[in-house]
């Protein structure tokens, strides 16, 4: 078992840039410590390179099943005849099909050790929500989750499961808070964005006793949790890794990871050769044509700045079936690996991404997360380049809640 998170702020080759207040307006990093559980800022700001994991937290790890399986891919491997071995981290094996309850347990966790009775959160496509519904289910405090309107009516499964854990989940914009009525008498059919949801879940968090915010990715104490994957991919591969590859949203899969490779590499023990290939959506494609500057990390300004490679916070991406990846910017840390050339990053459209997922499915019996697709996508065409030599990817999550996004693999 894993017993510490692996802190990259400590090894970076120059320091993290620190959130920053806008020059106007109220202070958003108090607010910022209002809402969230006291740990979680903590770690957000810490130097510290190994950050204990929690007793009660490893016990959840386990009863969640960590560790997950490493596997080889050998069906892919013959399928698109390489001579090189592919290895997946498979997340998708956790309840709820996502590598997202590896945070949730622990900010759940901490929640309740600040006496919080409810979490709060937002949620797009619903794998985050799920997570925070099974967490808080586990842990025993309630769960509220504010879900784009759009994919609370296409994604029914999500809204099913996440009651059936006990979450309370109300389509956003809502009229639960007054940001959710103002939308609703601008356009009562506004379809909701992330950017409103997460500014109910934030009044609504505030608003009332016993309350908690807790977000999905992005923030650098989300990937600290993550790093579980990465460590525990170091214990199972059986070789050093000439090409390690994760798809991003906002970093989190990526990084939980790469992070103690890449750690590692930059204290010298070892992976001097391997490569770090981060992947992205056309339809948000912050690491490849974004900017690196300081930015919101929603759409409606109500966190703290932070520096990272952006497409502008009020970026509005177009529809794509892989909900996940349709975030504006990218996680500190990974935006400055980035920026200093030690993450390499690839953008892909739609089509090709699902005709991955096909192949990977049909080769591993595993029908993939199209969020996933994308690192199977590069995975597959790296692999192709290849004489030899070793990929270690993230499968981050499977596809069984996703039927919208296979529809149109099959459409002609
Ligand atoms: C949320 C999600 C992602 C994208 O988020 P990151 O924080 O970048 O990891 C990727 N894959 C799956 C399965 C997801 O649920």
């Amino acid at each position: 078992m894993i017993t510490s998170w692996y802190n990259i702020s400590a090894d970076l080759p120059r320091p993290l840039p620190p959130p920053m207040d806008p020059y106007e307006g109220d202070s958003r990093i108090a607010l910022l410590t209002r809402i969230l559980p006291s740990d979680l800022i903590d770690q957000e700001f810490t130097a510290e390179r190994y950050v204990p994991i929690p007793e009660k937290v490893q016990e959840l790890y386990e009863r969640i099943g960590r560790p997950t399986p490493l596997r080889r891919a050998r069906g892919l491997e013959r399928a698109i005849g390489t001579k090189a071995k592919i290895y997946y981290k498979f997340e998708g094996a956790l309840p709820g099909g996502s590598h997202k309850l590896n945070t949730a347990v622990a900010q759940v966790y901490y929640a309740s050790m600040d006496g919080a009775r409810e979490v709060v959160t937002e949620t797009g496509a619903g794998q985050w929500g799920l997570a925070v519904a099974i967490a808080s289910a586990l842990i025993g405090i309630n769960a509220k989750v504010f879900m784009t309107k759009n994919s609370y009516m296409n994604k029914k499964q999500r809204v099913l499961f996440m009651r059936v854990f006990g979450a309370d989940v109300s389509p956003s914009p809502s009229d639960l808070t007054e940001f959710g009525k103002k939308t609703l008498a601008k356009d009562p059919n506004h379809p909701g964005s992330l950017g409103v949801a997460i500014s109910e879940a934030i009044e609504y968090a505030v608003g009332g006793e016993g309350r908690k915010y807790i977000p999905g990715s992005v923030l650098e104490f989300v990937l600290l949790h993550q790093t579980v994957i990465g460590q525990e991919a170091m214990q199972q591969m059986p070789e050093e890794p000439d090409l390690v590859v994760g798809c991003v949203g906002g970093g989190s899969n990526f990084s939980g990871l790469s992070f103690p490779f890449i750690g590692a590499k930059l204290m010298g023990k070892g992976f001097e050769r391997t490569r770090f290939l981060a992947v992205e959506s056309n339809a948000a494609p912050k690491l490849t044509r974004g900017s690196y500057m300081y930015d919101y990390p929603d759409t409606a300004g109500t966190l703290p700045m932070i520096r990272m490679y952006t497409l502008g916070h009020d970026y509005v991406p177009p529809p794509i079936h892989a909900a996940g990846l349709r975030y504006h910017g990218a996680a500190p840390s990974l935006s400055l690996l980035v920026k200093d050339g030690y993450v390499e990053t690839r953008s892909y459209g739609q089509g090709e991404v699902m005709e991955a997922a096909r192949l990977f499915a049909k080769s591993e019996a595993i029908l993939p997360a199209p969020e996933s697709a994308h690192a199977i996508r590069a995975v597959i065409d790296e692999a192709k380049r290849m004489n030899g030599g070793t990929i270690l990817f993230n499968l981050s999550g499977h596809g069984l809640l996703d039927a919208d996004a296979y529809e149109r693999v099959l459409m002609p």
